[in-house]
């Protein structure tokens, strides 16, 4: 007998569904917290992919994160930054040297002559986004989908089942939260989170993708709670008022 599938966002046939769904995007060095094909389906997959993945990605916090992390593209790219050296902008990147990735500044003569002169002091110039109300509507969504979709990774294997039709008892508020993820919203109304940067944390400390997932209950509250490098998320799935 042959399989029905379903996406679970759409609930469309997704029997011939080719792509696997990362739950944490690929370009943030996830390669393993993967749904198998048809659990999310190939138009739900590169909708996610364009629409919600793509303008968080872009935006300067996260492309500072893999620039400090070294989280390397799947064409083994890695964004640049800039730095503030002596009062000069410089552009900053990661260049391959013997295969050792090597920090390179570009310094203008006039910011060499200063840093010859002056102890060089650098900060980084790029303002840090990810609690900026701005974006709040796109990071909510982003996060919203990560949300979602390891909670059905959770289900699929407390369950030991492959994804045939997926039957979730979604509740009316997991349906109005997966609407937002899928749909949207045409007044950009966004879920509120909370976002934190952790000082204890310790970069390039391993090699493997430094991510924590998981739920929490606050106050009979179901939070979602996701640790991406230092940047700590956290989003309340119930009180989120669609
Ligand atoms: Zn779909």
């Amino acid at each position: 007998m042959r399989r029905i599938h379903k996406c679970i966002f759409c609930n469309q046939d997704s029997t011939n569904s080719q792509s696997v769904e990362h739950i944490i995007p690929e370009s943030l060095g996830n390669e393993e917290l993967i749904l198998d094909k048809g659990i999310v389906c190939d138009k739900c997959n590169n909708y996610f992919s364009r629409e919600i993945e793509s303008p968080v990605l872009n935006l300067d916090g996260f492309k500072q994160l893999r620039f400090y992390e070294l989280i390397e593209s799947k064409r083994g790219r890695i964004p640049n930054s800039d730095v503030l050296f002596c009062g000069e902008k410089c552009d900053i990147h990661w260049q391959k040297v013997n295969g050792e990735n090597c920090l390179m500044i570009g310094m203008l003569p006039e910011a060499i002559n200063k840093f010859l002169e002056a102890p060089p002091k650098m900060f980084f110039t790029k303002g840090f986004e990810l609690n900026d109300k701005k974006y709040e509507y796109e990071i909510s969504r982003f996060l919203l989908k990560i949300a979602i979709e390891y909670y059905v990774y959770l289900f699929i294997k407390s369950e030991g089942s492959a994804s045939e039709e997926l039957d979730l008892e979604f509740d009316e508020q997991l349906k109005k939260l997966i609407h937002f993820v899928r749909i949207g919203r045409k007044d950009r109304k966004s879920i509120k989170y909370e976002v934190s940067v952790l000082h204890n944390y310790k970069p390039l400390s391993n090699d493997n993708m430094s991510i924590q997932i998981g739920f929490l209950l606050e106050s009979n509250d179901l939070i979602f709670n996701l640790v991406i490098y230092n940047t700590n998320f956290k989003l309340n799935l119930s009180k989120a008022n669609l």
